[in-house]
């Protein structure tokens, strides 16, 4: 489908102006750049809050400030990289923010590389935000429709569109690939070396 007709059914489809989703689109454009700032390895996410006054306010998943900035550790059993339940999330980050610097942030509207996970739909409520727009979708969705009943218009515009230029591949999927590549090989690499000494031996 091409740029202009998708943007105009969005348009339609959130009942909010052609010109609004072309600035969505910049604006998701910019939180995939606040996401490469994340020392996360299995997702980059970036967010910011857009508020009333047209404040940017921006956070990316990551540890507490001044803590290590180890976010995953492969599971054992699986080999699989695992977030740490410590992580703070974008959203999160920029709440924080908002909070130590005193930016309210009621009505204003977050946008985000990927959609709200559970922790942060409620946050979202708690802070009254009028709007929330990403882009990829997170695998757990249940709890969006509990964001929209208590007042958040959610819009979700797909990657394709927000990067026409790359066409419909998942940025993250590539990295979630590669830095799954590269437990294995470590794996394999030290269990090689064992046997290795065991022949030795
Ligand atoms: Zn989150």
């Amino acid at each position: 489908m091409p740029q202009a007709e998708a943007i105009k059914q969005l348009a339609q489809k959130y009942n909010v102006s052609e010109k609004q989703i072309q600035t969505d689109i910049i604006y998701l454009r910019m939180c995939f750049i606040f996401a490469e700032q994340s020392k996360a390895k299995r997702l980059k996410v970036g967010e910011f809050v857009l508020t009333k006054q047209g404040i940017i306010v921006p956070g990316y998943n990551g540890t507490a400030p001044g803590t290590s900035n180890e976010c995953e550790y492969v599971d054992p059993n699986t080999g699989n990289l695992v977030s740490y339940n410590h992580i703070i999330c974008g959203l999160q980050n920029g709440i924080y923010k908002a909070a130590r610097e005193g930016i309210p942030l009621v009505d204003g509207t977050g946008y985000s590389t990927d959609s709200p996970c559970p922790r942060c739909g409620p946050a979202a409520i708690s802070v009254n935000l009028k709007r929330f727009v990403y882009c990829r979708q997170y695998r757990i969705i249940d709890h969006l429709p509990i964001m929209e009943e208590q007042g958040i218009q959610i819009c979700h515009i797909p990657y394709e569109i927000v990067f026409p230029e790359k066409g419909s591949q998942e940025c993250s999927t590539p990295n979630i690939k590669k830095s799954l590549r590269q437990t294995w090989q470590s794996m394999w690499k030290q269990k090689s070396m064992k046997l290795l000494k065991k022949m030795r031996s």
